[in-house]
């Protein structure tokens, strides 16, 4: 029978941002409703790239759950990564630091059609979360204080309710965020945004055996790049992305640029001669954040990709949708202690992801700006490996550093370019 479902938290979307806020909710024995429209398992276009940092926050909701899918060969640690610059010159950069005190969780791949549904799963174990799958929330209207969701109009749709009520909507829809575009009056700025294909591969050769994932930088895709990142099964999740007001003014086709490099790249192509595209290529948005802006509002935050968090270097979105989920959720325990949900109490989630994320987009961003300068990149990759200083720069940007170290790093690595540059060695 319909009825109309009424709860204090509606968290919309179970990828890995709202799984984040139910399950950090949900040990602090506070309730609340998400809404999926999906049904799991259900693929997401992704690199299925996991930094270290979303491992740590993994690791903190259930400290045994990495442990459980490398035993069950679902996730396979990443031992680093392997820079390419545009001249095809390669920097190997290890995760683990000589220092083993120091060490840090590292990254992994894993398919996020295996991934996301494990992930999701892992909410059943919490009576305090109420998940309805196959529930595409459609519109989003107040009355009496209060936020009434209704369901997509979906004939297959398996759920019951109509309608659903809420003091707080904490949205985790995604890059189409139809909340933040509806609602908050997300702007969409192609200069903001990248465009990416995935496809898998299978029979290709030269994986490297400690997972080490493999960048890119290739002329053509500038700030983007071609990725290959090894799966736990021998095969490779690979792909190309870059920014989409480039892919609309070069007219850039993304699936020919990825054929392309495979098939006639030095050190490609003779990998790829025998490898198999087991499904024509996906391709999908990424939100890069540029700037932390209007991500709350009255009684509603964004969390990952609905508040526009990818890194626009690296094009990390995992962490950072991790990242903000739990400090939505930490917000929203407070303001259930308080009972206030206003504009004003929601600012603070703004100001702590400024705070924790605020300075990395930035630099980000300012990277970014630096591959307008592919001979740039060259000299880098060139020198890296030489000069201690560079590398270990490179080195703790890709690595599962915490956030200052990182920024840091990546501070101290700029200004080392900008002296190169003004003394022209
Ligand atoms: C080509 C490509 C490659 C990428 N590679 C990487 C990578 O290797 N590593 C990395 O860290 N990041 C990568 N990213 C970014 C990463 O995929 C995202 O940043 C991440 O998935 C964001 O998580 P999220 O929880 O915010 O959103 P999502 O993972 O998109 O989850 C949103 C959920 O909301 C559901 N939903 C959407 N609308 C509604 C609605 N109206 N009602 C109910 N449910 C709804 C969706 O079904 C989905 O389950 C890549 C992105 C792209 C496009």
């Amino acid at each position: 029978m319909n009825s109309i479902l009424s709860t204090d938290i509606c968290i919309i979307g179970a990828g890995p941002g709202g799984v984040t806020a139910a399950i950090t909710l949900a040990q602090k024995r506070i309730p609340s409703v998400v809404l999926e429209k999906s049904v799991f398992p259900r693929d997401k276009v992704c690199g299925d790239a996991f930094s270290g940092r979303a491992s740590e926050i993994i690791t903190r909701l259930n400290s045994e759950l990495i442990d459980q899918l490398r035993k069950k060969s679902i996730i396979l640690e990443s031992q680093g990564t392997h820079l390419f610059a545009p001249n095809m010159k390669g920097v190997r950069i290890p995760f683990r630091s000589e220092d083993h005190s120091k060490e840090k969780t590292l990254g992994f791949t894993s398919r996020r059609f295996d991934f996301d549904s494990i992930f999701a799963s892992e909410m059943e174990k919490y009576p305090e979360i109420k998940l309805l799958e196959d529930y595409e929330a459609k519109s989003f209207t107040k009355a009496n204080g209060k936020w009434i969701i209704t369901a997509c109009n979906n004939s297959n749709s398996r759920n019951n309710y109509p309608e659903i009520t809420t003091k707080l909507i904490i949205a985790a829809d995604g890059a189409n965020s139809r909340f933040a575009n509806q609602v908050a009056g997300r702007k969409t700025d192609p200069r903001h945004y990248g465009a990416g294909i995935r496809a898998y591969y299978s029979g290709m050769e030269g994986l490297d055996p400690d997972g080490f994932i493999e960048l890119y930088f290739l002329k053509s895709l500038l700030p983007g790049y071609l990725w290959i990142f090894p799966l736990s099964d021998g095969m490779a999740n690979t792909g190309v992305w870059t920014r989409s007001d480039l892919v609309r003014r070069k007219k850039i086709n993304l699936e020919r640029e990825l054929q392309t490099a495979l098939q006639t790249l030095p050190g490609l192509k003779e990998r790829f001669a025998d490898a198999r595209m087991a499904a024509p290529p996906v391709g999908f948005t990424l939100p890069l954040g540029f700037r932390i802006k209007n991500i709350s509002g009255p009684q509603y935050m964004l969390v990952g990709d609905a508040a526009s968090l990818i890194d626009p270097f690296t094009g990390e979105g995992i962490g950072n949708a991790m990242v903000s989920g739990a400090l939505a959720a930490e917000q929203a325990m407070l303001c259930t202690q308080s009972m206030d949900f206003s504009e004003a109490s929601l600012r603070s989630y703004d100001s702590r992801i400024q705070a924790i994320l605020g300075r990395e987009l930035l630099l980000g961003r300012r990277l970014q700006k630096l591959t307008r300068h592919p001979q740039l990149i060259n000299l880098i990759a060139n020198r890296a490996q030489q000069e201690g200083i560079v590398f270990k720069t490179l080195t703790s940007m890709f690595q599962n550093l915490d956030r200052s170290e990182r920024s840091r790093s990546t501070l101290s690595l700029l200004n080392q370019i900008r002296k190169r540059m003004r003394f022209g060695s």
